[in-house]
């Protein structure tokens, strides 16, 4: 299979060629189109195998197709969270985010815990499309008043399993309840317990599965 078959966007298309990427990974292949048409997915996944396009550039491309809502402070309100288990993660994703959207009128920030609030906080204000976050500096920036989760279309938790042994399940509640009920949901995980599989169960709607 080749990108130019999966119908991504021509922006989207002309980033991921220029990262001299020749052909879409087993789970880009699977999970691009999935996404694309608007389903729920449960994919196993280990890193490595090209995850983070497999949801970015779909997520991408929805985005490029819908209108941008405000937040109140005026600038553009979120449409899409990405949640990853640690800072180090989130900011790889939030890069991937920026070089595959590069062409597109569409931006991102990535917030995590241990540095200062107030430069995501005037970030926040100016307006993002994609927030890229960890759970635990999430909530603070929401409960401070500073971000609005209801206008979210798209939610994305990375290394879900990552997250729930790092302690972050009661976290990770907190944030779903703040996203609407509709909405698309993508769960990525290496590997799937009991909690795991509870956690699609309440989150997932008629997923797909996709194991690679
Ligand atoms: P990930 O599993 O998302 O952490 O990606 C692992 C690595 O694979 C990253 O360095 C990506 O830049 C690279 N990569 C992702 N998709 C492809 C692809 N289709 N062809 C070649 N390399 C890729």
């Amino acid at each position: 299979m080749k990108f130019e078959e999966l119908n991504l966007a021509p922006a989207l298309l002309k980033a991921v060629l220029e990262q001299g990427y020749e052909t879409p990974t087993p789970i880009q292949a699977q999970a691009i189109p999935a996404v694309l048409a608007g389903h729920d997915l449960l994919a196993g996944a280990q890193t490595g195998t090209g995850k983070t396009a497999a949801f970015t550039l779909p997520m991408l491309h929805r985005l490029s197709q819908s209108a941008a809502p405000k937040n109140k402070f005026g600038g553009k309100g979120i449409r899409a969270l990405v949640l990853t288990p640690t800072r180090e993660l989130a900011a790889q994703v939030e890069e991937s985010v920026r070089e595959y959207g590069k062409y597109l009128d569409i931006n991102s920030t990535v917030v995590f815990g241990g540095v200062g609030m107030n430069p995501q906080i005037d970030r926040i204000k100016r307006g993002v499309d994609i927030l890229v976050a960890t759970p635990g500096r999430l909530l603070d920036l929401q409960q401070q008043g500073f971000l609005d989760l209801s206008t979210v279309q798209v939610l994305v938790l990375d290394e879900a399993d990552r997250m729930l042994d790092m302690g972050f399940i009661h976290d990770v509640k907190k944030v779903l309840a703040l996203v609407p009920k509709d909405k698309q949901s993508l769960l990525f995980s290496a590997t799937f317990s009991d909690e795991i599989r509870e956690l699609a169960n309440t989150l997932l709607k008629s997923p797909q599965s996709i194991q690679v």
